[in-house]
């Protein structure tokens, strides 16, 4: 059996991460949360709101700044009332299951099995063939714009 709360979160802490009526209103949205994967020390969800689109928090355990995770929601603010709602239910309820990271999934890969992903997630995703080009032929400004992305995403690794 994994640990349901790995991350020696409590709700103290959490109380303590932001101001009263943003965990209030992160406890009404705690039912709203999906199913919580640990990816690595990376935890990738939706929370269902009012909106029809959910809203995609990610949250990193790696280092303190958990409570600064990301949530692509208009508040201008962090933690919002989303990502309190995610470690509300982590505490309470722990996660539901722990994989691989995403990349050491894609390590496990053979060759084959890859080009297979990549063939169905363009057929899927037409789009993506731009950026897979652009990769390829190492066009120099999409490359800026990768790297700036990776190192916005990045911000809190050691
Ligand atoms: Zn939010």
């Amino acid at each position: 059996m994994y640990q349901k709360n790995p991350f020696k979160l409590t709700e103290p802490l959490i109380k303590k991460s932001c101001d009263a009526k943003t965990f209030g209103r992160g406890e009404e949205y705690i039912d709203a949360v999906s199913t919580l994967t640990l990816r690595g020390d990376e935890i990738s969800v939706k929370v269902y709101g009012s909106m029809p689109r959910p809203y995609r928090v990610k949250i990193s355990f790696n280092q303190k700044d958990w409570k600064y995770g990301d949530c692509n929601c208009p508040a201008d603010y962090r933690p919002c009332k989303h990502i309190i709602a995610v470690l509300l239910k982590i505490v309470r309820e722990g996660v539901d299951s722990i994989e691989p990271t995403f990349e050491d999934s894609l390590k496990l890969l053979e060759a084959d099995a890859l080009r297979n992903l990549l063939v169905t997630l363009v057929e899927k995703k037409p789009d993506l063939i731009d950026d897979i080009q652009a990769i390829l032929t190492g066009d120099p400004k999409d490359e800026d714009e990768l790297d700036a992305d990776y190192e916005a995403d990045s911000e809190f690794d050691e």
